[in-house]
């Protein structure tokens, strides 16, 4: 959550499993990365992003004196979330994943009874099921994260070039 509304960002590594590796997050005062240690602890903090913008002395023993604990590079492919995306439901856990070529992300949410949901159609189904979850469906969001290309693997870039060349000329018009 930078580049769409300045927030937390999410780090994916570059395998093509692209799990989550890390999570971080951007001091609003002197905009050091700061790593994050728990999803729980990170969409606590996404949540309410825009009016609880996050400083560096938020963390324990921390101050926007000490080095960033992670520097954006193409090291890693980075997404960043948008930000106030709600927390996911206790019993649920949100994941995302990369599509092969790179162009956007998934997101999904295991849910208590061990499904996976992609969808708000899928969630709808969940919840014809399972009546009792009615009141978290507004909480399940599919937004999925802004892929930073500059730090998408170089081999992964090539085979997509001419689809990035069209999408600029379009731009141009
Ligand atoms: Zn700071």
């Amino acid at each position: 959550m930078k580049v769409e509304g300045q927030g937390t960002p999410r780090n994916q590594e570059r395998s093509r499993e692209s799990s989550t590796s890390a999570y971080a997050v951007q001091c609003g005062k002197c905009f050091k990365w700061r790593l994050i240690s728990t999803q729980e602890e990170y969409e606590t903090i996404r949540e309410k992003f825009i009016e609880n913008p996050w400083f560096c002395d938020k963390k324990s023993n921390v101050s926007c004196e000490d080095p960033s604990d992670i520097e954006y590079d193409n090291t890693r492919t980075w997404v960043i979330d948008k930000p106030n995306l709600p927390k996911s439901p206790a019993g649920f856990k949100r994941g995302l994943t990369m599509r092969k070529d790179y162009s956007r992300m998934d997101s999904f949410y295991v849910v208590p009874t061990g499904k996976k949901v992609r969808s708000p159609a899928e969630v709808e189904k969940f919840i014809d099921a399972n009546p009792k979850y009615e009141g978290v469906g507004k909480d399940l969001n599919f937004t999925t994260p802004k892929i930073m290309e500059d730090t998408i693997p170089r081999n992964v870039e090539a085979t997509n070039s001419s689809k990035r060349m069209k999408t600029s000329k379009v731009d141009d018009d």
